[in-house]
């Protein structure tokens, strides 16, 4: 007999680790910027799986190409080459500032070759192996990987997990001047930085920003790695975060958004960097990973792209994301003692509220909407690239009203 909602919820409270928090439904299907939980209560998502959905659920172009891919071939290692991974790593080097691409499975999994490949190419390509140091900014999330959380400048991500990798130096996100003295000690390796903080409550940093660390990077010898695995993959409609700034990196992270909902992670580099993570002489290899490059998330990660291409969605999102900007600065107008503040970029958005954040989002589920907490106190939409207007309306008007009963803080 089929389980009912209240059947699941039972068998998960005493077979989970109870790591996380899940709001108290059981999805089981959706369509577009829509979900259904078990018992058919329909949620309109805000969410897209925290910023991963970008072509929404079950878009039938991309389910059409998954199950194709999945009747060819799943996954055969890193010993060979496959068609699909080729075909993906092409689809970004062609789109971006990137020469060359390594695939691995999550965002954190990203971050951490990014790591390694900063610190083999100071050691091995630069001949500068007293360059360590790994500069992060404050309110960063990297990942929850031993290095990464390392790198993450959040101590509730760290407490308890300690010791850290380092050396790190964190500095103030947004801080030209703070960066520029760590990035010129002898011995920094790299920046890494998000071209929006987006876990740490969607912080678009200053104009110039971006430009003026590239430019100590390169005076110093120090590599700079952007973390746009929030931000890349047209979140921002722009390819990729940084391309607002008018500066690339060395090193790009991906994951998120790039599998459409296939679970991949990518580094993207410029041929420089490369060297980090090569062997020209045929030795052991410097960096590997079973599942990287598997056929089924490349297959997707290459739909993904391909399809923001054909179906024009890098102008969707920024006119989308206008409409959503401009409903959320309205809404700060209208209630000033509960929304203090709209910002974000494209469809990644926030709104940051006087009340309690995380029993607002709760409230916003009873009433059908997903969003999710950015920071303490930021609502986060970062919703399907094919959301209509009508959607972007019932979401706000649903925080609004949620807004409007919250107590006053
Ligand atoms: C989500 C996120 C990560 C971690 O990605 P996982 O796939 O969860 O490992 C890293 N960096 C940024 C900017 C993220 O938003």
């Amino acid at each position: 007999m089929a389980h009912t909602q209240a059947d699941l919820l039972a068998i998960a409270d005493r077979t989970f680790i109870k790591n996380y928090r899940q709001q108290p439904m059981v999805l089981t299907r959706g369509q577009g910027s829509e979900v259904w939980d078990l018992e058919g209560k329909r949620y309109l998502d805000m969410t897209a799986g925290i910023a991963v959905c970008c072509l929404g659920h079950a878009h039938p172009e991309l389910t059409a190409r998954l199950t194709e891919q999945l009747g060819r071939m799943v996954h055969v290692s890193n010993l060979y080459w496959n068609d699909q991974e080729i075909l993906a790593a092409e689809a970004i080097t062609s789109r971006s500032f990137a020469d060359r691409v390594y695939f691995c499975n999550s965002g954190g999994e990203a971050n951490e070759a990014a790591l390694k490949l900063v610190r083999r190419y100071q050691h091995v390509v630069a001949g500068q192996p007293e360059r360590t140091t790994i500069i992060s900014t404050n309110g960063s999330f990297h990942g929850r990987t031993m290095a990464t959380v390392s790198i993450t400048g959040q101590a509730k991500y760290r407490e308890g997990f300690g010791p850290m990798f380092g050396p790190v130096a964190f500095v103030p996100y947004g801080d030209l001047e703070a960066a520029r003295a760590e990035i010129a000690k002898p011995g920094a390796c790299a920046m890494i930085l998000e071209p929006i903080q987006a876990e740490g409550g969607i912080i678009v940093p200053p104009a110039g920003y971006l430009r003026g660390l590239r430019e100590a990077c390169d005076a110093a010898g120090v590599l700079l790695i952007f973390d746009e695995v929030q931000t890349g993959t047209g979140r921002t409609g722009r390819w990729w975060g940084h391309e607002h700034d008018g500066v690339t990196p060395d090193v790009m992270t991906l994951a998120k958004g790039l599998g459409g909902g296939v679970p991949i992670g990518a580094i993207a580099v410029t041929e420089r960097a490369a060297a980090g993570l090569t062997t020209p002489t045929g030795g052991a290899v410097p960096h590997a990973s079973t599942f990287g490059g598997n056929p089924l998330a490349t297959a997707a990660a290459a739909a993904v792209l391909e399809l923001i291409t054909r179906h024009d969605l890098l102008a969707a999102v920024t006119k989308q994301g206008e409409h959503l900007a401009g409903k959320l600065a309205a809404l700060v107008a209208a209630q000033p003692d509960k929304a203090l503040e709209a910002r974000g970029r494209g469809l990644l958005r926030g709104v940051a509220v006087a009340g309690n954040a995380s029993q607002i989002v709760g409230k916003c589920r009873e009433r059908g909407l997903l969003a999710s907490l950015a920071g303490a106190n930021v609502v986060r939409f970062a919703p399907s690239y094919l959301v209509s207007t009508a959607e972007l309306d019932e979401a706000v008007a649903i925080l609004s009203g949620v807004l409007a009963e919250a107590p006053a803080s």
